[in-house]
């Protein structure tokens, strides 16, 4: 017997019948003994059409109304699946998110979870009562209903996982595992059999969506076992377990790993924007000057480059955003012309970020290069790059993202073969 956290996203609960199949799965685990807490997204397209109200109603809206319309789709479909469940003969109940006491902090739109308790829960468990939770939603300390970013809900499963100490935290969507990079652009593509904390953390903040970023820090930080499988499987198929590897994903721990790849998957984001300042008067403080007020604005600076100043009294610096903070980050720094002297600003956001990671690299020189010469063959222009222990990173032409993609995953021979 064991504690479980299963969780289903939106393609996995997008109508009743997946909703049956859902309840198939949950129902397999109860049978085996197991004490299961589920945690459910909305119905595929539910939250976009709710995100899409909120803004027909107003552009500059509430963030705290914001979040009471777009918690609600995660209501629906727990509720749905309880009544499906119910109807099958297992007991289930659903909780809302604060009914379980979920506290987040109070930042609207992409809360912290800071805290669950956990008794409530573990007493209906202990009594064999499947809890059925809506993810993606907590409480604000003013009581208000806060929300915790796109891709929330796996958070609040692995975050549930952590409260209750579970043994694992399974989550089910549309494809069958973590792959090398995303299988919708790259067909060749190979699930990975594990994924070390760390460099999924890397894959999922580089763009692999797959999980939220939040959701495998989490893990990380709590020793979460994460499973990342297929809610289309035949539920009633035998199972074999995350030992046997043959049905998805386990992130877990690096000690777990025997076999270190050097590269274990490309990620990329079309999420970006680049800001150019050119002849920027090249004294200290300068940065500072820059940085400090995009910060205090809330604006994420990804990567920065900054030349070195050919006669010692301008410099140009370039750095990245993403595309929704582009044009506030613009006019920002239009404003602050009249403080830092430069010559002229200019942005685009036709780019992407494209990024190889892999824990391999700690130890093997040779791996950005040999990026930089494949990139160049094609003819691709990179136009930064950023590097740490386990990642590199190239910017360049958003019109190349999957071409460059391709070559990446086929030089470090990641292909099917
Ligand atoms: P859910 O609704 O279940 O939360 P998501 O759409 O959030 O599902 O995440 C699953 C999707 O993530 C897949 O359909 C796939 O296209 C995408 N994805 C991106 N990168 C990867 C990757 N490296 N491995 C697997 N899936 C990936
Ligand atoms: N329904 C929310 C979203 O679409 C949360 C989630 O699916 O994880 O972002
Ligand atoms: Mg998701």
């Amino acid at each position: 017997m064991a504690r479980l956290v299963m969780k289903f996203g939106g393609t996995s609960v997008a109508d009743l019948e997946r909703i049956g199949n859902v309840a198939r799965h949950v129902a397999r685990e109860v049978r085996a003994g197991n004490e299961v807490a589920v945690v459910v997204s909305a119905m595929a397209g539910e939250t976009d059409k709710l995100v899409q109200l909120c803004r027909a109603a107003s552009v500059l809206h509430d963030a705290r109304e914001y979040d009471t319309v777009v918690s609600a789709g995660e209501q629906v479909s727990a509720g749905l699946l309880a009544i499906v469940l119910q109807g099958m003969g297992v007991n289930a109940r659903s909780w809302l998110g604060w009914q379980i006491a979920v506290s987040t902090d109070s930042a609207h739109g992409a809360a912290r979870i800071t805290d669950i308790r956990p008794d409530i829960l573990l007493e209906r468990l202990g009594q064999g009562q499947v809890a059925i939770i809506a993810g993606f939603q907590g409480l604000a300390p003013d009581n208000r209903i806060t929300t915790l970013g796109r891709g929330g809900s796996d958070t609040s499963a692995v975050a549930v996982a952590a409260a209750i100490g579970a043994e694992r935290c399974d989550i089910y969507t549309d494809v069958d595992g973590v792959y090398t990079t995303d299988p919708r652009i790259v067909p060749q593509a190979q699930r990975l059999a594990k994924v070390a904390f760390e460099e999924m953390l890397e894959m999922a903040s580089l763009g692999s969506k797959v999980l939220q970023v939040r959701s495998v820090e989490l893990a990380m930080v709590h020793g979460v076992r994460t499973f990342v499988r297929s809610s289309f499987d035949d539920p009633e198929a035998p199972q074999t377990g995350e030992g046997n590897q043959t049905v998805g994903t386990l992130i877990c721990d690096e000690d777990e790993i025997v076999e270190k790849q050097l590269v274990t998957g490309i990620a990329y984001s079309k999420d970006e924007a680049k800001i150019t300042l050119r002849r920027v008067e090249d004294k200290p403080g300068v940065a500072a000057a820059i940085f400090g007020p995009l910060a205090d604005s809330g604006i994420n600076v990804d990567m920065i480059v900054q030349n070195i100043s050919e006669d010692g009294r301008a410099t140009d610096i370039t750095f990245t955003v993403t595309t929704a903070d582009f044009e506030r980050a613009m006019a920002l720094i239009d404003e602050l012309k009249s403080e830092v002297a430069m010559e002229s600003v200019s942005g685009s956001s036709d780019v992407a970020k494209v990024s190889v990671i892999g824990i391999g690299m700690r130890s093997h020189a040779g791996v950005a290069s040999q990026a930089f010469q494949a990139l160049a063959s094609r003819g691709i222009n990179i136009q930064l790059i950023t590097t740490s222990e386990i990642k590199i990173s190239v910017l360049i032409d958003a019109a190349y993202t999957e071409l460059a993609v391709r070559t990446l995953h086929s030089i470090y021979e990641l292909d099917k073969t």
